[in-house]
């Protein structure tokens, strides 16, 4: 397993899950109440690598998805199993097979306690979200936006550059130092200037729609 640790989270890297193909990172926070899951890759038995990091099911409160892809989402199948909770949009619904699901949200209360919020960022899917810590200047950016500065993929079903476009543009209006992207490196410094770069790069790559 490829661990590693930034303040309250811990990262687990999509490598560790290879064996099942294309599967996303995994990020933990831990609460006083509890462990909070962002993205749960696509590792249908996600719950034993949790375990194994030892963190105990009934102390899981829920966990959110930034979108509904399966390298992202199927790990929740073993949580839901479980009894804990999953949050993702609603708008996403109709990229997953399993159940239930719970919309984002729903989750709100739960983020906010933590300090965390929801921006919606549209284009990758149409339910595509991010989380935003404000006073730790730290963004989970699923596959809307990664570490060397590019933008996830507008061509799958449901993806719109223009919705991209736009979502950067909103991401770019945050100040962000930490980056926690769905795959590959995480950074912890000067994260707006990544995503201004993503920004720019899109606006050229992506302009004919
Ligand atoms: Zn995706």
């Amino acid at each position: 397993m490829i661990v590693s640790k930034f303040g309250r989270y811990t990262i687990i890297h999509e490598e560790t899950f290879e064996e099942v193909g294309l599967s996303s990172n995994v990020y933990i926070l831990k609460s006083n109440n509890g462990y909070i899951v962002f993205d749960t890759s696509g590792h249908k038995e996600l719950l034993k690598f949790l375990i194994n990091l030892g963190i105990e099911k009934d102390k899981i409160i829920g966990a959110f998805l930034t979108h509904g892809h399966f390298d992202h989402s199927n790990g929740a199948i073993s949580l839901i199993r479980n009894n804990i909770k999953c949050y993702m949009s609603y708008e996403d619904l109709y990229l997953i097979n399993f159940n239930p699901v719970f919309d984002i949200e729903d989750g709100k209360r739960i983020l906010e306690e933590v300090g965390l919020e929801i921006i919606k960022t549209p284009g990758h899917t149409p339910g595509s979200v991010c989380f935003y810590s404000e006073s730790e200047a730290l963004l989970i950016s699923g596959d809307t936006v990664f570490s060397d500065g590019c933008f996830g993929r507008t061509d799958l079903p449901g993806g719109s550059n223009t919705a991209l476009k736009n979502s950067l543009r909103l991401l770019s209006s945050l100040n962000i130092k930490v980056l926690f992207p769905g795959h590959g490196d995480y950074i912890i410094e000067n994260a707006s200037k990544i995503i201004s770069y993503a920004l720019s790069n899109a606006e050229y790559m992506l302009s004919n729609y």
